[in-house]
């Protein structure tokens, strides 16, 4: 028995380092990257560019000999892009340079403008009761709590917004540049309220004449609304599906539509097909399926993923993990984290899992509803996200949600690092029996949630941030 173990672990070690140097000697994932990028385009949900993408992907797939590989489509409301003016009209009349988000709906109107800062709770504190009403709310992007605090993401502070009776919202980023930032308002449905995204240079002006005194603003957005479809790229590995355990890995290959998200997620998505190539040649040493899914839709509200866990809900307790990856790039190599979503258990077992692979890497726990890997633990399916830190001297997702979003900001040895991990991480959570993991039930998923900082979104808008009308 001793020996049979031995043996196990040796044949796990040579598995491993076959794999890596599978990786590290090819330049296969960079040159997917740049195919993607630079030839099939922005890949935004429900657009041609995006159906040419998934079915690139799943050739792809085929080409590497996964099994059964094939797209999944799916229906939605898609939101396309027109003409936006913002127009400083008081104290000065002047042009800023702002683009809508998402699934903003269509307006034109005149109204008067609110600054406030982070767009946290204890912002609209400071403010008198009422004094968003009606009002064009103006908002930093991203926020800087105190260390253990939590950073509102877009949703909670449009939601806020909402809630404080505002008429309009715009989005400030942090990062110099002249980059206007997106970001989708909703999950396939029209938004409650028209919303913008600003560089930070106008941003900032509007915030400096707020300072001595009301500023008017006139906003006219143009958007159009159109059922349409997106498809999921499924492919499979290792030993068949026998009704046992498995594993999920996956990642968004959708991109906003302002770039190609080269960094978020072209990057994710070529490093999880790179993590699946090389594995293909251990396959014999899977000890479960692996089932690689390319999403569609996550920058519109993760609706790939959403359709896919609903589909596949009757077997999502036989899942023992789900490995999302998003945006792993935006450092520099080795500086890959992972982000666990509701299970506080796999945080001592990731962190151990980085010693023994002599490859550490941060590991926490936090409830985020920003990411693929949501829909799967809101059934309660042990999931998280690899992602990365922040690009060095940027705030927040950095290049990301901006037209800078670009092939050049991606080190190709850094596709290799992330796609090692990957592939490393799932060799050994297929071979764990005792992966510690706890599915959790839906209540129990509930009451996480609740306790968490969305659950007052959640309790207000009675919808996760981030959930389409069918989820
Ligand atoms: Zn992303």
């Amino acid at each position: 028995m001793a020996r049979a173990t031995a043996d196990r672990v040796d044949a796990l070690m040579r598995a491993e380092r076959a794999v890596l140097g599978e990786i590290h000697a090819s330049d296969e994932a960079y040159r997917n990257l740049l195919h993607l990028c630079d030839i099939i385009g922005d890949r935004f949900g429900g657009s041609e560019s995006e159906r040419q993408g998934g079915a690139w992907l799943r050739d792809r797939a085929a080409q590497y000999g996964l099994a059964g590989a094939r797209l999944q489509e799916f229906r939605h409301l898609g939101w396309q892009r027109g003409p936006v003016t913002a127009r400083i009209i008081a104290p000065v009349d002047r042009a800023i340079d702002a683009i809508a988000l998402p699934y903003s709906p269509s307006c034109d109107f005149e109204g008067e403008a609110i600054w406030v800062g982070q767009g946290e709770a204890d912002d609209y504190e400071k403010l008198p009761a009422d004094a968003c009403q009606g009002k064009i709310v103006v908002s930093w992007a991203e926020s800087t709590p105190p260390p253990g605090g939590h950073a509102s993401h877009r949703r909670e502070k449009t939601g806020r917004a909402l809630a404080h009776g505002a008429r309009a919202f715009l989005f400030v980023n942090q990062n110099a540049g002249n980059m206007a930032i997106t970001g989708s308002l909703t999950a396939g449905f029209e938004g409650e309220l028209p919303a913008l995204g600003l560089p930070l240079e106008s941003g900032d002006y509007v915030r400096r004449l707020l300072e001595r005194g009301p500023v008017r603003l006139r906003i006219q957005i143009a958007s159009s609304f159109a059922e349409t479809t997106s498809v999921n790229v499924l492919a499979d590995l290792g030993p068949a599906d026998r009704g046992g355990p498995f594993l999920i890995t996956g990642a968004h290959y959708d991109a906003h539509d302002v770039a190609v998200g080269a960094l978020d997620n072209t990057s994710g998505t070529v490093v999880v097909l790179e993590a699946a190539r090389a594995l293909k040649t251990v396959e014999a040493l899977l000890a479960v399926p692996v089932r690689v899914i390319l999403f569609a839709c996550e920058e519109i509200g993760l609706l790939g993923a959403w359709h896919y866990a609903r589909a596949m809900a009757a077997d999502l307790p036989r899942c023992r993990f789900v490995l999302n990856v998003d945006s792993p790039v935006k450092s520099h190599p080795g500086d890959e984290s992972l982000s666990v979503c509701g299970f506080p258990e796999l945080v001592p077992h990731f962190t151990g899992m980085g010693q023994d692979l002599k490859y550490s890497f941060e590991t926490r726990d936090r409830i985020s509803a920003y990411a693929d890997h949501f829909p799967f633990s809101v059934a309660g399916v042990p999931s998280g996200t690899l992602g990365s830190r922040p690009t060095s001297g940027m705030v927040g997702r950095g290049w990301g949600h901006t037209p800078a979003d670009t092939v050049d900001k991606v080190n190709p040895k850094a596709l290799q690092s992330a796609a090692a991990l990957v592939a490393r991480l799932l060799l050994r959570i297929a071979h764990d029996e005792s992966f510690p993991g706890r599915h959790r039930t839906r209540a129990e998923m509930d009451g996480t949630i609740d306790a968490s900082p969305i659950g007052w979104y959640v309790r207000h808008f009675k919808r996760y941030p981030f959930q389409p009308s069918w989820a």
